[in-house]
């Protein structure tokens, strides 16, 4: 056993669940039992499944204890609730029943082992009611040890019981399966593991933040018995002041977790544009030994997560603490999809450079500069405004608005066409030209316009287009996004009214006698609207 476990069996033992009542979040399994047991109908062979760490062996000597109790005054039946006080509770309790064998299968694989089984078998059970075989990991026996066991399960003397335990069923033959009653055991969700570590905490007399809790039950992934390993370890790593919190960082270092939270408040940073906040937090990364390779496949972790949340709802295990999760997600919420892609594509080039470039630390900032000016607008609502906020505005955002109504900056935009000048005249030339290329007008009014963007477009530029609104209007701006067709775009128009021209001119005659004379020519009718 290495070191590790030795360590986690100290509390995984002193809290080990003696009673079908006990166990933590098999409710339905326990509830299955009791009704097996208190109906009378005891299967030969029972199988427990499920993952690794989730009380399947514990469960198995629960069951032992049921089958074989005698009550406190010795002359008790059979009973779901074994009363663990009786000589044979206690025997199974402190592993030395003398009819309840246990046997690792993991390191007992092969057919002699099984043999040995068959043989105990035969004889009757010396001091309870049933001669009861846990066979652990069963999924490990080897075929011919499988084939062994089956010749005693199809023919079971009735004082003989099996109970087997496997995180594996897919590698049990179904011959085996076919005379087993199979109990599946439940992963431990989060909230009950959190609750339940925090409870054993307690009464060992430690404090342990909701924060903290919810690292260790996200790392223990679903088993009790790492949950219980890892609370082990903080426990001992925080003898000292008694109380286990991640700001500390003592959990996450014993997790390999450390930094995580620094690298949300770097994404943050990256993709609202803060370049020296970005760079400020990269230091304090390096500072704290990263390396730049790393730190750069982290981030590209944060960002694919923030992918699949946004596409599939998936959240991805990121090792962050329940605030830095609300952080992320928030962000993932904020940030659109298509910025997320394209920073994808300037990380993973960035991923290449990087491996072949002599100078990390430089290059790495280099890489998340040129993400910092991709994304400059990427953040919905207002997290982005052209100036800080006052202290005042922040007590009171509609103050803004009374701060621009005054503003002698302002532009009267009432229509399109006017949107289009202001937009010149403030020589926002790009998004003057998403205005003319990729939108279809569905409604103006001044406070609110409908459209839809052309289909294959980005749409980024929506968000612009609020900012500026924003910041030379009295008004705040709703843009709403819609399917509906709308007008042509201003392209398409000026191009339509280009080609009636042209029609027009073909059907004078005189073009028409100068086409016959030379048929290739083009006619084109300059249009002065169009400049
Ligand atoms: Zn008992």
């Amino acid at each position: 056993m290495s070191e590790k476990n030795t360590v986690y069996r100290v509390l995984a033992r002193k809290y080990r669940p003696q009673k079908l009542s006990d166990l933590k979040g098999q409710e339905l399994l326990a509830q299955s039992l009791r009704q097996s047991i208190s109906d009378g109908r005891i299967p030969h062979a029972f199988l427990f499944h499920g993952i690794r760490g989730i009380g399947k062996t514990t469960t198995a000597r629960i069951v032992a204890k049921a089958l074989n109790c005698i009550g406190e005054d010795g002359k008790g039946v059979m009973t779901s609730e074994p009363c663990g006080v009786c000589k044979s509770c206690v025997s199974v309790q402190e592993d030395r029943h003398l009819d309840v064998l246990e046997i690792d299968a993991a390191s007992h694989t092969s057919v002699d082992d099984i043999r040995e089984i068959i043989d105990a078998a035969r004889y009757k059970a010396v001091q309870g009611r049933y001669k009861i075989f846990i066979i652990d990991e069963v999924h490990m026996l080897s075929k011919s040890a499988f084939n062994a066991l089956l010749k005693t399960l199809e023919e079971p003397p009735a004082h003989v019981k099996f109970i087997f335990a496997t995180t594996e069923l897919k590698k049990i033959p179904d011959t085996i399966l076919s005379r087993c009653q199979r109990f599946d055991l439940k992963r431990i969700d989060q909230p009950m593991l959190i609750e339940y570590l925090g409870l054993i905490a307690q009464k060992e007399g430690f404090s342990a933040t909701p924060q903290a809790l919810s690292v260790l039950a996200r790392a223990a992934d679903g088993s009790m018995r790492d949950g219980l390993s890892l609370l082990d370890q903080s426990l001992s790593l925080t003898q000292a002041q008694k109380s286990i919190t991640v700001e500390a960082d003592l959990i996450r270092n014993m997790l390999g977790q450390a930094d995580r939270g620094l690298l949300v408040d770097l994404l943050s940073s990256l993709l609202k544009g803060e370049v020296t906040d970005a760079m400020k937090v990269l230091n304090t990364l390096f500072e704290r030994g990263a390396d730049a390779t790393s730190a750069l496949q982290d981030i590209m972790d944060f960002i694919y997560a923030m992918v699949t949340y946004k596409t599939q709802k998936i959240q991805t295990n990121l090792g962050l603490s329940e605030t830095e999760t609300a952080q992320f997600l928030d962000l993932s919420q904020k940030t659109q999809l298509s910025v997320l892609l394209q920073s994808w594509q300037v990380l993973l080039k960035g991923y290449e450079e990087l491996l072949k470039s002599p100078l990390q630390k430089q290059s790495l900032e280099m890489i998340l500069l040129r993400l910092c000016y991709i994304v400059p607008l990427t953040i919905i609502d207002d997290h982005i405004s052209a100036e800080p906020k006052t202290q005042a505005e922040k007590k009171n955002p509609k103050s803004k608005l009374t701060a621009v109504q005054d503003d002698p900056n302002n532009i009267d935009i009432k229509d399109f066409d006017s949107l289009l000048q202001a937009l010149e005249l403030k020589k926002e030339m790009m998004l003057h030209s998403h205005m003319r290329h990729d939108i279809h007008l569905v409604k103006f009014e001044i406070g609110m316009i409908q459209l839809r963007v052309t289909q294959g477009a980005k749409t980024d530029f929506i968000q612009a287009l609020k900012i500026f609104l924003h910041n030379y209007t009295a008004h705040e701006w709703l843009i709403k996004l819609t399917a509906e067709s709308g007008q042509k775009t201003l392209i398409e128009q000026q191009n339509d009214k280009q080609e009636k021209l042209n029609q027009e001119a073909i059907s004078q005659t005189v073009v028409q006698s100068i086409l016959k004379e030379f048929p290739d020519s083009k006619i084109s009718t300059h249009n002065r609207e169009l400049s």
